[in-house]
């Protein structure tokens, strides 16, 4: 079906149980409409679950894999012992320890679950699948902890084991050709850092994008020195303070994104989100910009469809 998709939502996750009763009429809502779909894994089981999801469309549904950071499994109580190899430098002997598991702590905290293995083998038949187009999302939050690790011991444990992770996931997209996903919340120089590290090993085979941009114009201007589009979301239809950074990514290096279910755009704000929505961030890059929405539209389709090798 060429040209038959006419917009992108470069980030999504119609795979999570918000769209259990409609998941196949939000996607044809969306291909009605020309909006094609990418959605992200954020645990091993969520990425199988879009590349299923993927199979089941010839084209406009396709799969970002990996780990988002608040999945990585995080075990308090063997962070002393089983962990020591990772956390060699910060290994504390003779602190008492906590008998309550992180689980147990943080079940109450929807957004955090730090319980799950980086399972390299089974990522990787993901990564390697013809309807990946990416690996992510992946990087680092560490940004508003459980308040059990709140702690600067917890905190800096959690972030070896991020980084960690996020290193292995580089790895798999360097390894299959495919861009990354990035997530960071207030992380974008630890993030950065890495990025350089990672770089002197891989070179521009390592690529991607950073996802939901949030951080400063300064910020923004050093991912795309590294050759990664920013990405924005339905925010921008309503928050005022992201236009200096709309304004300062050139349009070449940007991609657009729902995110749904999370942050709905204007004129949908406070309902579910969903990718057709999509329409009104280019709508708002075109306002914010003062570029008409046609050339708009066909760069950012462009922008996506050259960064992950799409099939229209
Ligand atoms: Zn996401």
């Amino acid at each position: 079906m060429p040209n038959k998709f006419t917009h992108i939502d470069c980030h999504a996750h119609v795979n999570f149980p918000n769209y259990d009763t409609d998941r196949a009429e939000v996607i044809a809502r969306a291909h009605a409409e020309g909006v094609a779909i990418i959605n992200v894994g954020t645990t091993l089981e969520a990425s199988r679950d879009i590349v299923k999801l993927a199979e089941q469309y010839e084209s406009g549904v396709y799969a970002i894999v990996g780990m988002h950071p608040l999945h990585v499994k995080y075990d308090k109580d063997q962070t002393d012992s089983e962990q020591q190899t990772v956390d060699s430098n910060l290994n504390k002997d003779g602190e008492s320890k906590n008998t309550n598991t992180v689980q147990d702590v943080i079940s109450a905290h929807y957004s955090h679950d730090y319980s799950e293995d980086f399972d390299e083998v089974e990522f990787e038949k993901l990564v390697a699948h013809p309807k990946t187009v990416g690996v992510g999302e992946c990087g680092i939050d560490i940004f508003k902890l459980p308040p059990d690790l709140d702690n600067p011991k917890d905190r800096a444990n959690l972030l070896i084991i991020q980084e960690t992770v996020f290193r292995k996931q580089i790895q798999l997209a360097v390894k299959y050709d495919k861009p990354i996903m990035i997530h960071a919340r207030e992380s974008y120089g630890k993030i950065l850092e890495i990025l350089d590290e990672e770089f002197i090993t891989h070179g521009a085979k390592l690529r991607g994008n950073a996802h939901f941009f949030a951080g400063t114009v300064e910020e923004a201007q050093a991912f795309l020195n590294r050759g990664f589009t920013v990405s924005f979301t339905g925010v921008i239809t309503f928050a005022k303070q992201y236009e200096d950074l709309v304004n300062h990514v050139p349009l070449e290096d940007m991609l657009s994104e729902t995110d749904c279910p999370f942050v709905a755009p204007t004129p949908h704000r406070g309902k579910r989100n969903e990718p057709v929505f999509v329409i009104e961030v280019v709508k708002a890059i075109a306002r914010i910009k003062g570029i008409d929405e046609e050339l708009v539209r066909k760069t950012l389709i462009q922008n996506a469809k050259e960064q992950f090798k799409l099939d229209f």
